[in-house]
């Protein structure tokens, strides 16, 4: 079994991206810079959050963290999103997700301007995507993508089972394989039999949240498994695989934690960089 070692990989992925900034600084006088929103306290949205930041400082890129209470009014996120779209220092925002439950998420996604999207969730984003036009790609499906190009898996012709179809793991990352010529399934709650469609992939994205749901009896001999879960069990996390039951049957295994959230950080830097570069060469 290969290890798909998103930690090293994003290490390595950083470094480059750090010395196209400085290249870039150099011309441009200034770096990208990322604004992260979250609205409340919740500590793996704040791990998240700190995680981003500290990323974004490694790799050079100026960051701000607007830290809001839980009882946020949607007029108060409103007008920073606003005052954040206008600010002509900001090339990239993002909006930690999940929002406290009366703040609509559909409003304030689609409130963040298409061309600062960072995370690609903007329903412009997401429609060129689906139409397979140039656009910002969702972070964890743009990671996941990099990691297996890193390793040369070449999909074409593979059939592709995922299972979790949210808009922003799932979804995207079905239509990101398709465009590379994979044959997909796609997975869900309501879906009859899981084990029947897993039985059959040559490639598994996991994107569920439930701790190690996919095991070596529901896979074939040298499956790859990606796995996009996170959950923390007794103060541990793992993902939606069972990486100790398929690392041997698996070819190819992300490791929860080290695999895709890593990659996931280091879209967000990619995606903050492509659209500092298009928002300064639309200003000169
Ligand atoms: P979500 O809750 O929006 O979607 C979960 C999906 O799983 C749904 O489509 C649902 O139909 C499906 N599902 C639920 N139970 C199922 C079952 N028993 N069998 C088959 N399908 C089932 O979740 P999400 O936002 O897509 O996130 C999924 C997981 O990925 C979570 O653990 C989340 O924390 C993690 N995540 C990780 C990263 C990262 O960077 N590593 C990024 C985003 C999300």
């Amino acid at each position: 079994m290969i290890l798909l070692d998103g930690k090293h990989v994003s290490e390595q992925r950083n470094l480059e991206l750090k010395d196209k900034i400085e290249v870039a600084k150099a011309i441009y006088h200034r770096p990208p810079k990322l604004s992260l929103v979250l609205v409340g306290d919740h500590p793996a949205s704040l791990s998240y959050v700190r995680g981003k930041r500290r990323a974004s400082k490694l790799v050079g890129m100026e960051s701000d963290t607007h830290l809001l209470p839980e009882n946020t009014t949607p007029e108060t996120l409103r007008e920073l999103i606003t005052n954040l779209n206008q600010d002509e220092t900001v090339d990239g925002i993002l909006l930690q997700l999940p929002l406290p439950k009366h703040l609509d998420e559909d409003e304030f996604i689609n409130l963040i301007s298409k061309d600062k999207d960072t995370d690609g969730f903007h329903v412009v984003n997401q429609g060129n995507l689906y139409q397979t036009k140039p656009t910002v790609h969702p972070a964890t499906p743009k990671g996941i993508m990099t990691l297996i190009d890193t390793y040369n898996i070449d999909v074409k012709g593979m059939h592709a089972v995922i299972v979790g179809r949210s808009a922003i793991v799932g979804f995207p990352v079905a239509r990101l394989l398709m465009d590379r010529g994979a044959t997909i399934t796609v997975c869900h709650s309501k879906t009859k039999d899981l084990t029947y469609h897993t039985k059959q992939a040559d490639l598994i994205v996991m994107a569920v949240g439930r701790p190690e749901l996919l095991t070596k009896d529901m896979v074939k001999d040298g499956v790859i498994v990606i796995d996009v879960g996170i959950n923390r069990v007794d103060g541990k996390l793992v993902g939606d695989a069972n990486f100790d039951d398929l690392k041997d049957v698996a070819s190819y295994l992300t490791p929860v934690p080290g695999g895709v959230g890593p990659m996931t950080i280091h879209s967000v830097l990619e995606n903050t960089f492509e659209l500092y570069l298009k928002h300064l060469k639309k200003d000169n």
